[in-house]
Parts: structure tokens; C-alpha cells; sequence
């Protein structure tokens, strides 16, 4: 199910997501073994709207993303960009794609080239599209006055002699250099200080309201998730959990995975009290992932049910807030349903 259909054509869809990598048979002639990275996600997220996605280590978030991008090619699922389907005959192109929807990934010295200069940096993406240079580049100088950079100082500079922060600044500015109307931010603020953290945080605030745009922001960090998004998806091993306003997530968690995260969380209000058990151990091997809830081996609320049977998405009465657990599930068979 798509958690949150409205009536109102999303700015993405996505639906029954689903990338399965193979890896070497551990000996010749072995069963052939496949990660199940991501399990069959279904999202959507409204125009002006940032959706957060959140899970631990492995759990599928940044491949969603890069399959979203389509620098991996999807087993099956079907992406919408503002109601046009992606690689169909009759929808969107991937060129037109990856202009109208651009990432941002946590290492700001990798994204950039180092033989080019700032300035030349942002203005390659409409050089590519087929501005002119002078045009492109007075482009490149307006964005960086955007990202509070100043373009005299910053823009004849090379990679090298900038700071994270400000690496990271110029890879907005590269990103919004084509307009696109989603940024997929994938752990876009981690490896900053948390001192620089809240300051590029603010920054993206501020474009997102000025610029009108769409963020899917990816990341481990549960206080981050919940400063910057409108809904959180929450994923384990390839699915979603739950899904919700940033409300519903953080206040009022169904998901036991969900509030085991919470819990784990580090907290300086010595006044917050710990509800559910934080979370101990690691996730199960994604090759060969538990049967029935993925949770289950990890859940202290497991039960027979749990393990005969997966427990599909469901909704629950609180308009947009759905959770995948046999607990939510009337008749599941679960004794606290
Ligand atoms: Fe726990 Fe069962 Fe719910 Fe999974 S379905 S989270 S194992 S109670």
C-alpha cells in the first residue's frame, strides 16, 4: 500500500520498490545468494514537503535514493515524477529526471572534481544543458551568493582549500544550479561538526522555503530527521516500518522498532524517561533475512504470528500515520492486537 495517497497528485511516487543484489556463491555451484536491499517500499511526497528517512546502517535507505536517481537500475517498482513515470515511452526521460530531481551525499570532497574551480564546479551541470559559459558562470556566482558564500572569495578557489562545510555549501550550489524541484540529501549535514551541522541545516530551511522545493533528507540521525522533515519513513532491512507525520513518529510511535530507536537516542534532558527498551544488537544478515516480521528476532513482543507471517503496511486511524506490525493488525493472531 501507498501510505499516504491523497487525491492530490504527489511531486514523487513511488510504488513497490524493490533491488535485490546478487552475491557470490560462498561455493561452486552453491545457491545463488541475493542482499534484499530494498523490499518493496512504497512512498509519496507532496511539493514543499520534506520527507525524512531514517533506520540504522544497511537498511536500505541510500540505495532507495540512488535507485530513485536511477544510478541503479530498480528489479521492479514504478517511480513517478510529478505524475509522469520514469523510463516508460510516454513519461519522464532520465536526462529530464536528473535535472528536475538532484543529490547531495555526505562526502563533499568526493562529489566535487578537484581540477576544477569552484566557480567552473557549479557551472558544469548548465554548461552540460547548453548555457553559455559566461552565462553559466554568472549563474555558478549568483548560487554561491545563495549559499552564503561570497563568490569573489570562494569562487576562484579549489576544493582542496575549502572546509567541509564550505565544500558542502558548494554542492547545494551545484545541485541547484539546473532548478531541480527535489534534492535528495543523503546524509548531505553527517560528517559535519555539529557547530557547522546547525548552520547548514538553517541554510537548507531557508532555500527550501525561498526556492519552493522538495527535500527527501536521509539519514541515521533521529534529531536531524525530526528538525527538518514534514513525514519520516522508517526502514529495517530493506522495508518500511512505519511511516507518519514527524508528530505521529516521534510522539506517538506504533512501531516497537520505531520506539526502539527512539529510546536509543542520546538525550541531554536529564527529564526524559526511557518508555520502550532501547536497541541492542545488530540487524540480521540482509541475505538471508528472518521470515515473516524482519523485526522478530530483535523484538520483544515477538510471538508465533510474527514469524509465520509478514505484516503488510497498515493504516491506522490517525489520517497518514501507518505502521507495518501484527499489534496494529486487528485479528492478526498477535495477543496485544
Ligand atoms: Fe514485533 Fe511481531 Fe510487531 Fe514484528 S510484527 S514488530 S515481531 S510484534
Amino acid at each position: 500500500m501507498n501510505p499516504q495517497s491523497t487525491s492530490r497528485t504527489p511531486l514523487l511516487s513511488v510504488k513497490n520498490l524493490r533491488k535485490h543484489f546478487p552475491v557470490k556463491a560462498q561455493q561452486l555451484g552453491g545457491p545463488r545468494l541475493m542482499v534484499q536491499a530494498v523490499d518493496g517500499v512504497d512512498f509519496d511526497i507532496e511539493q514543499g514537503q520534506t520527507l525524512g528517512i531514517v533506520g540504522e546502517s544497511g537498511c536500505g535507505k541510500s540505495t532507495t535514493a540512488r535507485l530513485l536517481m536511477h544510478l541503479i537500475i530498480p528489479d521492479t517498482g514504478e517511480i513517478a515524477l510529478n505524475g509522469r513515470p520514469v523510463m516508460r515511452p510516454d513519461g519522464i526521460e532520465l536526462r529530464e529526471l536528473r535535472r528536475q530531481m538532484q543529490m547531495v551525499f555526505q562526502d563533499s570532497y568526493a562529489s566535487l572534481n578537484p581540477r576544477l574551480t569552484v566557480v567552473d564546479s557549479i557551472a558544469f551541470g548548465p554548461r552540460a544543458h547548453g548555457a553559455d559559459r559566461e552565462k553559466a558562470r554568472g549563474r555558478a556566482r549568483e548560487l554561491l551568493s545563495l549559499v552564503k558564500l561570497d563568490p569573489d572569495q570562494f569562487g576562484p578557489r579549489y576544493p582542496h582549500q575549502l572546509s567541509g562545510g564550505q565544500r558542502q555549501r558548494v554542492n547545494f550550489a551545484r545541485a541547484l544550479a539546473l532548478e531541480p524541484r527535489l534534492v535528495i540529501l543523503d546524509e548531505a549535514v553527517s560528517a559535519l561538526d555539529k557547530s557547522i551541522e546547525a548552520q547548514v541545516l538553517n541554510l537548507l530551511m531557508d532555500l527550501k522555503r525561498d526556492l519552493a522545493l522538495t527535500y527527501l533528507f536521509i539519514s541515521h540521525d533521529l534529531n536531524v530527521v525530526q528538525y527538518v522533515s514534514d513525514h519520516v519513513l522508517v526502514m529495517y532491512l530493506g522495508k518500511v516500518m512505519e511511516y507518519g507525520s514527524v508528530d505521529d513518529i516521534y510522539h506517538r510511535p506504533r512501531h516497537p522498532y520505531t520506539q526502539a530507536l527512539l529510546a536509543s537516542r542520546p538525550s541531554m534532558d536529564p527529564d526524559v524517561k526511557l518508555e520502550a527498551s532501547p536497541l541492542v544488537g545488530d540487524p540480521p544478515n540482509p541475505i538471508n533475512p528472518p521470515s515473516g516480521c524482519r523485526f522478530r528476532t530483535r523484538c520483544a513482543y515477538a510471538e508465533g504470528v510474527c514469524e509465520k507471517t509478514e505484516p503488510r503496511l497498515h493504516a491506522l486511524r490517525a489520517k497518514g500515520h501507518a505502521v507495518a506490525c501484527h499489534m496494529s493488525i486487528s485479528g492478526s493472531g498477535h495477543s496485544k492486537a
